[in-house]
């Protein structure tokens, strides 16, 4: 009887202590829970010790992964939206699901997620390409020249391995193209400019060896006219040797403040001589209180020298040349949009034989002439190396002119002001 009193007893107590320890854990656990959702994950319930400290370690363990995966996406979003090539994914259907800035701008049109493939890329190779490469879940590259939008455009579509999608990735290959074709016609330019006083020079030794040299005043009329060849020779590899330096980015400039009109007077001095003999009249109108400018006074002058030199060999005797400069607010240059600032407008004006309209856009090209039956002498190079100087000092050339009435070369140069 005892011991069944005892027994009761003991299990009235183990279960009572059950009972309250299944209660606390109970409270515990719906505490933590609480707890865990107010993202706090420490408890203070000792039975949940071991269990909290696992949490708040996979929870840390989460959270820094996290921040990985953020600074990761961060990397890629900057990485896509700085890109020059378009990258655009779409799934099976040709739906657009992602594109970066790039093919926007490539393809010309904005909002291009949710929109097909078709009506995006708007060209029937392109979508072909996009096409074949859905059908045969093969890489597929395709170039094609789009002339409405003056662009080269190459395209590689490749197979999303991971959904039945694909990603396109679009490339502008205009610039390389342009410079392909402007290095095929410098090659072209210069084989054919070198070949014509290399055929007159071989013809002339030729005569001399076949009897002119018996003959002393013919003889001396073909070394002329050898010296004047080996001069046009001389002359262009000089402009060739200056122009390949200062595209190959080896001007420097010596820089400092010149005032305008000292630049003209020193370069119209230069030419004075030549202008005189060719019967023409070269007046300088500048302004009194032009401010100075920033200028390779040494470069600027042979810009101008060229300029006049031109305006001499196309303007008949009895004409005029004028260099003039003047201040120009808020210049904005021809065909751009956004102004240059406050510039001096520098002009060399004759009243030449002018240049035909279709030409005017070309004659800024290396060994672009005109006429050359008309210009005799000349490389055709001079415009290009005044462009390069104008543009290495921020400024900009250009031109205007009407057939036979005459023509103005302008250049640009920043003013620099004080500061205040
Ligand atoms: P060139 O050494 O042949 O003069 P440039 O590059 O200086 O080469 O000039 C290119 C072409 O532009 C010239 O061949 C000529 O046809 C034309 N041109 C330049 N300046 C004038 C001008 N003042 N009047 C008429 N045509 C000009």
């Amino acid at each position: 009887m005892n011991y069944t009193l005892l027994f009761l007893i003991v299990f009235i107590i183990l279960t009572s202590w059950f009972a309250w320890r299944y209660y606390k854990l109970r409270h515990g656990v719906d505490q933590y829970a609480r707890i865990v959702r107010q993202n706090i994950f420490e408890s203070n319930v000792k039975e949940l010790g071991n269990l909290s400290s696992s949490v708040t370690s996979v929870i840390s363990m989460l959270a820094f992964q996290h921040a990985a995966l953020d600074a990761e996406r961060a990397r890629l979003a900057t990485v896509l939206e700085q890109m020059t090539d378009g990258v655009i994914i779409a799934d099976a259907q040709g739906i657009i699901q992602f594109a970066n800035p790039a093919a926007g701008k490539l393809f010309q049109t904005s909002n291009l997620t949710n929109r097909s493939i078709a009506e995006v890329i708007r060209h029937h190779q392109l979508v072909e390409a996009w096409r074949r490469c859905q059908q045969t879940r093969q890489l597929q590259s395709e170039s094609v020249e789009l002339p409405t939008r003056h662009q080269f455009l190459q395209l590689v579509v490749i197979p999303d391995r991971h959904s039945s999608g694909s990603l396109l990735l679009v490339q502008d290959l205009t610039r390389i193209r342009r410079l392909e074709t402007v290095r095929r016609d410098f090659i072209s330019n210069l084989s054919h400019e070198l070949r014509t006083p290399l055929a007159s020079l071989n013809a002339l030794t030729e005569t001399l060896q076949d009897g002119a040299l018996d003959d002393p005043p013919a003889a001396r009329r073909f070394i002329d006219q050898i010296q004047i060849e080996v001069d046009a020779l001389t002359q262009m590899v000089t402009e060739l040797l200056e122009l390949s330096r200062i595209e190959s980015g080896q001007l420097s400039l010596d820089r400092r403040p010149v005032a305008p009109c000292d630049l003209l007077d020193s370069a119209a001095r230069r030419m004075a001589l030549q202008t005189e003999r060719a019967n023409l009249n070269l007046r300088v109108e500048c302004g009194p209180d032009l401010p100075r400018v920033n200028i390779d006074l040494q470069r600027l002058e042979q810009v101008l020298v060229n300029l006049i030199h031109n305006a001499v060999k196309f303007t008949g005797a009895g004409g005029e040349i004028v260099l003039s400069a003047e201040t120009t607010e808020g210049f904005i240059p021809q065909g751009e949009t956004t102004p240059q600032g406050d510039v001096i407008r520098f002009a060399v004006r004759d009243t030449g034989s002018g240049i035909p309209a279709d030409d005017m856009s070309r004659i800024f090209e290396r060994f672009y002439r005109v006429d050359k039956s008309r210009t005799g002498s000349g490389t055709g190079l001079g415009l290009s190396i005044a462009k390069h100087i104008i543009e290495a000092h921020q400024g900009r050339i250009w031109a205007e002119s009407v057939e036979r009435r005459g023509s103005t070369f302008y250049f640009s140069i920043p003013i620099t002001h004080p500061p205040a």
